[in-house]
């Protein structure tokens, strides 16, 4: 279910393309409930079938301008097509579907069947696999059985094991596990879990007020009780997995979609087509009465638009005015939704509450009064603070919470360097001066603080390290006159001067060679700035181009985006690599053309990262050229919106820019947030490094290549040479390296979040 630009559009499509199954799973819906029409359809969808389908399918994403269909094969047991069935289907959606919209795919098997030949071809078609497991091995054998009695357990853990796989992690889309509350509800929970899934899903069996879902007594809410037992666990575990029901309360509760037909009020977008290439709707309907979910259409004669307007579909898209009367006056109802739309059936009409009513009010009032333990951040950042940075498509609001929390950081930095300061120094007055504009001008104060290498230098400073040290507490006064000229606020103040330079962040460098180490007074006005040192006097007009002794700090110009070309800040020189000396103008003119042409190319392919890059990126240090002449990049711990990079061309700075600044991202996050699990020190080793890498720089790297693998995606979707095969690399790099960190075991719950919905974004890549 997607709420989509084109609300009237289906989008979703389950293709019955095997009508029998190899298990004989006696709650299954398809076989075992009212509806019989199983009996008299083909066993296997016919090509004729499939091509009519895929044809539906594409002139419908076309009609309705789709950026993207879902098509999930079903069954019965889709897995029965054997490999080479299976490979023709798949191929022929791709042929007739792919060259009109974005195809996505997906496969919900018993597992029975899978294999490594089958998971290749799942793998060479990007189908995304949903297992269905009951729980444990009591908990399956209860009602997984072959029709032999046998249980399927072994068979399904053989094949979930094959899908933990490097090479077939990113195909897993998550269990399916049918509710029996006869089951022990944490051991069913327990045992999903042990298999590591991407996501668990929680079905509750089908029935209707003529065929009620068993219970231990009438009125007994067991299904509520059992649900509200697993929730309370994996709340207590910090939610260590996706789990689709709680998590759609969870949003629902927020005013968000519900993203299932089980709950909620999004309008229904899906459509199923069986094997003889009859429109169906949701198969969940063959619960209520034999041909329930027949609309009389077929693939041949009508199109998906025909069956989205029939009456039934309708009323299922048509949200709180298609619910009975009680549901629309139920306090719950923008969560509840009246319920799966199967289950409301009753007495010869669908205008009744779910037959789970109780159930469903009962869970989700205690959902709702025991809302998930926030994952730990600090700074007062909201819950899905970890959600909305690990997705790949980028969050400016996200960033702009990451660059606060930045800002917060510096300050007490600042007031840290000042705590021990005596009173009449450079470094007191700059204070005086900083806290007094803090409170007249704070957001002039904000605007030097969020400047990268100003905490570079508090760092070091309170280290006693590097370029941090050799400026001193006093290095405070020239942060404050650089927050006094931003403020247009008169200040006076005496700044250190070294090696003949006196620098102010995000202005530029004042050039005093008779000077070597002191102080020079800084006079501001309140549109002018003049130096003082001995008979010297420098009277600079900032915005003006620099002169013998005026070096201002020069910005990279594009578009939408303005940032500092930063080659003059002593701090900045704090990167792996080490920073190149002041350009000329030359080489400034050089950066300011590739820079515009590297955002060109970043609008263009991830628009998602030029919107991050705009709320974050500060500047941008030319590395000094390396002898090997290779593009190279870098971001440092204490950098914030800092990237540092050697002069490449545009698409290379592109990469380069959009790579680094995840590290940045990373490296912020990691100020709010406990993301590695320290108790639990290890090794792991990943593709991009020869040497087994900690924790957190895996973490590092996954967050990084992600992002990587996203651009050079979208190059192999144009058709740039010799795309396809760095996309390959970094995918598979990034997903082999999420496979191993959560085996590890070495994340924090925030940690684990961030790693599945990295790894949730990536899931609807092609191979
Ligand atoms: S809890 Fe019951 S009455 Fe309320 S919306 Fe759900 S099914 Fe309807």
């Amino acid at each position: 279910m997607s709420p989509g630009p084109a609300r009237a559009a289906l989008t979703e499509f389950v293709l019955k393309v095997h009508a029998r199954c190899d298990l004989a799973c006696d709650h299954c819906y398809v076989y075992e409930h009212a509806d019989q029409s199983w009996r008299r359809r083909p066993v296997r969808m016919t090509p004729d079938v499939l091509r009519a389908a895929a044809g539906r399918i594409a002139e419908h994403a076309a009609a309705h301008g789709l950026p993207d269909v879902t098509v999930v094969l079903h069954g019965g047991e889709p897995l029965l097509l054997g490999p080479d069935g299976l490979g023709q289907v798949l191929a022929e959606l791709r042929r007739v579907i792919g060259p009109v919209t974005r195809l996505r795919m997906g496969m919900q098997t018993n597992g029975v069947l899978l294999s490594e030949r089958f998971c290749d071809l799942l793998a060479e078609h990007d189908v995304a696999v949903g297992v269905s497991l009951d729980g444990d091995r009591a908990a399956n054998d209860r009602h997984r059985r072959f029709r032999s009695g046998a249980s399927s357990y072994d068979q399904v853990l053989r094949a979930l094991a094959l899908l933990r796989r490097p090479a077939y992690r990113r195909l897993w889309s998550g269990l399916l596990c049918t509710v029996d509350v006869r089951s022990d509800p944490v051991a069913v929970y327990e045992a999903l879990l042990a298999q590591e899934p991407p996501r668990i899903d929680f079905l509750l069996p089908h029935g209707t007020w003529d065929n009620p879902p068993w219970r231990p007594a009438a009125g007994d809410t067991a299904y509520a009780r059992w649900l509200r037992a697993v929730h309370d666990r994996w709340r207590a575990d910090g939610r260590p997995v996706p789990v689709r029901l709680f998590d759609s309360l969870l949003s629902t509760a927020r005013g968000g979609p519900s993203g299932t037909e089980w709950l909620g009020l999004d309008p229904i977008d899906l459509a199923v087509i069986e094997t003889d290439g009859e429109w169906e709707q949701a198969d969940s309907l063959k619960t209520a009465y034999d041909g329930a979910p027949a609309t009389g259409m077929t693939v041949f004669s009508h199109t998906a638009d025909d069956v989205a307007a029939s009456a039934l579909l309708a009323r299922r898209r048509s949200g709180r005015a298609g619910l009975s009367d009680e549901c629309r006056r139920c306090p719950v109802v923008d969560q509840c939704g009246g319920g799966l739309f199967a289950h409301r059936y009753g007495a010869g009409h669908f205008d009744n509450p779910s037959v789970y009513c109780a159930d469903l009010k009962e869970l989700i009032v205690h959902v709702n009064e025991n809302p998930p333990e926030p994952v730990r951040l600090d700074a007062g950042l909201p819950d899905d603070f970890i959600d909305r940075l690990a997705a790949l498509t980028g969050d400016r609001v996200a960033i702009g919470r990451l660059v606060e929390a930045q800002i917060a950081i510096v300050h007490a930095l600042l007031a840290e360097v000042a705590d021990p300061l005596p009173t009449g120094g450079a470094g007191a007055d700059g204070w005086a001066a900083l806290t007094a504009l803090d409170r007249s001008a704070p957001e002039s104060v904000a605007r030097i603080a969020a400047h990268p290498y100003v905490r570079a230098w508090a760092v070091d400073c309170l280290a006693g390290t590097g370029t941090g040290a050799r400026q001193g507490p006093d290095y405070l006064s020239a942060i404050a006159a650089a927050a006094a000229l931003d403020a247009g606020t008169p200040v006076h103040l005496a700044v250190p001067v070294r090696g003949g330079r006196l620098h102010l962040p995000t202005v530029g460098t004042v050039l005093l060679p008779e000077v070597a180490d002191g102080t020079a007074r800084v006079e501001i006005g309140p549109d002018s700035l003049r130096v003082r040192a001995g008979d010297v006097t420098v009277a600079v007009n900032p915005g003006t181009a620099g002169g013998p002794r005026w070096w201002p700090t020069r910005r990279l110009v594009a578009q939408d985006v303005s940032v500092l070309l930063e080659d003059g800040d002593p701090h900045r020189d704090c990167h792996r690599l080490p920073a190149g000396d002041r350009l000329g103008d030359e080489g400034a003119a050089r950066w300011a053309a590739t820079f515009a042409a590297a955002w060109q190319v970043i609008r263009d392919e991830v628009p998602g990262h030029a919107e991050e890059l705009r709320a974050g990126l500060r500047a941008v240090v030319p590395l000094r050229r390396s002898g090997a002449g290779v593009s190279e990049a870098s971001t440092a711990r204490q950098a914030f919106g800092g990237v540092a990079a050697t002069e490449t061309d545009a698409g290379s700075l592109a990469v380069l820019l959009v790579h680094e600044f995840q590290h940045s991202k990373m490296n912020a996050l990691l100020d709010v947030c406990d993301l590695v699990d320290g108790t639990r020190p290890i090794d792991i080793t990943v593709g991009w490094r020869p040497d087994p890498r900690p924790a957190e720089a895996v973490l590092h790297g996954i967050y990084a290549h992600a992002a990587v693998a996203d651009i050079w995606r979208i190059r192999t979707d144009r058709q740039v040479d010799g795309a396809q095969a760095v996309y390959r690399r970094y995918r598979d790099w990034t997903a082999e390296a999420i496979g191993a960190l959560q085996r590890a075991d070495a994340l924090t719950p925030a940690g684990s979040r961030l790693v599945r919905q990295v790894a949730r974004s990536m899931s609807g890549w092609p191979s």
